[in-house]
């Protein structure tokens, strides 16, 4: 099944995202890298072609260089000169990237850094960019960190991961990402797990997370296509990989690495026609072609296993 994935046959222009990955060399800790791995594989499967561009400490942002953003965590002595560059650098970028809703990703040290600011163990507090409303306080380099494995609830469906933090945060009017089934998340108070403003997510949980969590992989890409391409689908024009519209109505001929008999890889589309502009499509609604994702969801369960949330992990089992 899996070598079947690979096989991609030439067809029309495919869709093609851009991904920013910032810090890569100070912000990379358990595995984060591995998240970009996961999102540009998972775009493979699909022909989707996903560039990943390097940004790193004096490096603009360009936000119409990108259709989504990715930022890891780090040592409280890696994230000082980062969040000076964030602030100098990257901060209006940043903003107008996330004001115009574009998919971002920000693990553990790049999550404290986009909220207002971090407290580290020690040394003056690293300034944020406000854009979760929240706040970081490590409590101190005697105190116990947050570490080990971690489940959460986000949208009745379960995230798991592993966190490593000395930092604690407390969520403002921020909206928590989830809520935490067993371990620590954002503090050891309020069960809360990472923020969410707009379509930019932070967390705690590296691992990586998206290895692991393949429906929050395939729901940041979803965001990125539809973020990208929805504007083309509205205009009623534009060509991707044997998609075509035409008067609200659409073909499909696709190619697909999968063995199922239909060559497709996107899942049926429901386009509806705007009653004040007929021919202009509104909303479409991407969906991508499902995985066989079974060794991605085993790893998924060993993690709920170990957290003894066995009643979770079959109902994992059971809805996969
Ligand atoms: N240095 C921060 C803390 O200890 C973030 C750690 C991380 O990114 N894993 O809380």
């Amino acid at each position: 099944m899996r070598e079947a994935r690979e096989k991609q046959e030439p067809g029309l222009p495919r869709i093609s995202l851009t991904l920013g990955h910032l810090y890569p060399d100070q912000l990379n800790l358990y595995g984060d890298r591995g998240n970009i791995l996961t999102l540009q594989q998972r775009c493979r499967w699909r022909g989707i072609n996903l560039r990943v561009v390097e940004l790193g400490i004096g490096d603009a942002l360009d936000p119409d260089a990108y259709d989504l953003l990715f930022i890891g965590g780090g040592q409280d002595r890696d994230q000082a000169p980062v969040a000076q560059d964030l602030y100098e650098t990257k901060s209006i970028g940043l903003w107008a990237s996330i004001e115009d809703d574009m998919p971002v990703l920000a693990v553990c040290g790049g999550y404290q850094l986009l909220a207002h600011y971090y407290r580290p163990a020690s040394g003056p507090d690293l300034k944020g960019l406000g854009v979760f409303d929240a706040w970081t306080v490590h409590r101190g380099a005697r105190a116990p960190r947050c570490i080990g494995d971690i489940a959460l609830n986000w949208n009745g469906q379960t995230l798991v991961g592993f966190e490593n933090h000395g930092g604690q945060t407390y969520l403002g009017t921020a909206r928590p990402l989830g809520k935490v089934l067993k371990g620590f998340g954002n503090n050891t108070q309020d069960g809360t797990e990472g923020a969410i403003y707009r379509n930019a997510f932070g967390t705690y949980l590296h691992g990586s997370l998206l290895p692991k969590n393949p429906h929050f992989a395939d729901y940041l890409i979803e965001l990125a296509v539809k973020r990208s391409y929805g504007l083309h689908w509205r205009a009623g024009s534009g060509d991707f990989d044997g998609l075509s519209i035409a008067n609200g109505t659409h073909t499909c001929e696709h190619t697909n690495g999968k063995t199922n008999a239909s060559p497709q890889t996107w899942e049926e589309m429901n386009l509806a026609e705007s009653d004040e502009a007929p021919g202009v499509i509104i909303d479409p609604i991407v969906k991508l072609l499902s995985l066989d994702d079974s060794l991605e969801w085993e790893a998924h369960c060993a993690i709920l296993e170990r957290l003894g949330l066995h009643s979770a992990a079959n109902a994992v089992l059971r809805s996969r």
